[in-house]
């Protein structure tokens, strides 16, 4: 096979990144865009030995699983969306394979065992406008004007959009408000090539329970001209809450500064899981998707099986949204958090729910917990359990060998595994399964609809000796 070869193929099965993967003349080929049943005309793009990269060209036979329409017209242009043309049943087919496939090739779990494990994957009833933030990139495009939108797919072009089908509808007044600001002021959105220009991204948030919005306006620079014009226009709309600048002036693709001062109104918006109330500040993680993550922290508390007794460690915390979740349930909850507002928020959000039995820790888990042990092992002659349950929920690159170590020593009953990255889950369930523990259940939960993204919840316990 060579470079612009045109080749009829139908598609069998999906790449990890939603691509789908067929077979011309046994040579394997990947092709983004097109849908698993799909009979297609592709272009070799890139031809390796064994296998290469196609574009579509033609749809001959459109695959059951196809959407016709797809709600978002920009849906395969755009770097937000992966599978949205993928109808949604069959995307969370997808996903559960993808995880029932890293829990055995990676995990090393035996398929039959994996049968028995596995609840099926958490879906949504209506998997669009459900996310609650947003960060939109500003730039130019090709005629100089100044455009936002989201990245393409590999790219940091923008793809003009205000409108994203994913999020919420103020987004596009919030959007088009700031780019009108931008016009009338002569702003100049930043320029990732040179360094130049102001406007680098605006952060939005949107409280579904309490309808609060926060706007939080990443510039390179600490000042912008003219910002009381934005202010009050921005103060307009119903449910503005916080109105923050945080300045980001280094020359790297991280999207946030590291400070923020607050333009108008509170430093944060508060909004509800379930009757757990949060105060979100700009710089702190909180769960995208409010409807799902309810489903995913039920899922959690129930894996936990928590009986009012329990000491519980909540590793990778965050503003401390599981561990007040299951403070009404356990006698104590620990946090531990590496960003420090987010330990802040926390520690404000235990307090507003007068919620007493949860306290926090600022630093990386894998040296918090080890110190906490070593000086708990110091003070305690007699062995006294110091966690009956930990919960973990890492960033993507999983947890750090010496914190499962660690967890695995202080020997708790149950490990609640809480990941957003299934393969680097199965690689830390397989460690875990070296030191002692077993995994009992496992289930995915939907956050993210129409991307490849899936979060999964394993529950681990100590094997009896
Ligand atoms: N459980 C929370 C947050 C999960 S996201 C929730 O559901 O909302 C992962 C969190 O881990 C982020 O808040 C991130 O700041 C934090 N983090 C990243 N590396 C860390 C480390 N080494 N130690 C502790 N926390 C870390």
């Amino acid at each position: 096979m060579q470079k612009n070869d045109l080749i009829t193929v139908v598609i069998e099965d999906i790449g990890a990144n939603g691509e789908g993967i067929g077979k011309a003349d046994g040579y394997t080929v990947f092709i983004k865009d097109a849908v698993i049943g799909d009979v297609i005309e592709a272009k070799i793009m890139k031809a390796k030995k064994n296998y290469g990269y196609a574009k579509l060209i033609k749809i001959i036979t459109p695959s059951e699983y196809r959407i016709k329409n797809p709600v978002c017209p920009l849906a395969r242009k755009c770097g937000g969306c992966q599978i949205q043309e993928m109808e949604y049943g069959r995307q969370l087919q997808f996903k559960e394979e993808k995880v029932r496939g890293n829990l055995m090739r990676i995990g090393g779990i035996p398929k039959e065992d994996l049968e028995e494990i596995m609840d099926p994957i958490i879906g949504m009833e209506h998997p669009f406008a459900y996310r609650n933030k947003a960060q939109f990139p500003f730039g130019s495009d090709k005629e100089g004007r100044t455009v936002t939108g989201f990245y393409a797919g590999r790219t940091h072009d923008i793809i003009a959009n205000t409108d994203c089908a994913l999020g919420v509808p103020v987004n596009k007044d919030i959007l088009e408000i700031v780019l009108g600001f931008m016009k009338e002021n002569h702003i100049r959105p930043y320029d990732e090539k040179t360094g130049s220009g102001l406007i680098r991204h605006v952060l939005i948030r949107y409280g579904f329970a309490t309808k609060e919005i926060m706007v939080c306006i990443v510039a390179n620079g600490r000042k912008i001209p003219n910002v009381s014009r934005l202010l009050q226009k921005l103060r307009e709309l119903k449910g503005m809450t916080s109105i923050t600048i945080s300045p980001n002036t280094s020359r790297t693709n991280v999207i946030m500064g590291d400070s923020y001062e607050v333009l108008w109104g509170t430093p944060f918006i508060t909004d509800y899981i379930g009757d757990v109330k949060y105060q979100i500040s700009p710089l702190s993680f909180y769960q995208v998707n409010p409807v799902q993550t309810e489903k995913l922290y039920g899922l959690v508390l129930d894996y936990a099986g928590l009986h009012g007794e329990e000491t519980v460690w909540d590793l990778y915390c965050g503003i401390g949204t599981i561990s007040l979740f299951l403070a009404k349930q356990a006698k104590q909850v620990y946090g531990v958090e590496i960003v420090p507002q987010a330990v802040e928020d926390a520690r404000s959000n235990a307090r507003i729910n007068g919620i007493t039995n949860a306290k926090f820790f600022e630093g990386k888990a894998e040296e918090v917990l080890p110190d906490y042990y070593r000086e708990y092992n110091e003070k305690n002659e007699e062995k006294r359990t110091c966690a009956d349950v930990v919960v973990v929920d890492p960033p993507r690159k999983g947890c750090d060998e010496v914190l499962l170590r660690t967890i695995a020593e202080m020997g708790p009953e149950k490990i609640v595994y809480v990941s957003c990255d299934s393969a680097t889950l199965a690689r830390d369930v397989k460690y875990l399964c070296g030191e002692g523990y077993e995994v009992k259940r496992a289930r995915a939960v939907d956050q993210f609809p129409h991307s490849v993204h899936v979060e999964t919840v394993v529950l681990m316990s100590r094997v009896e000796k």
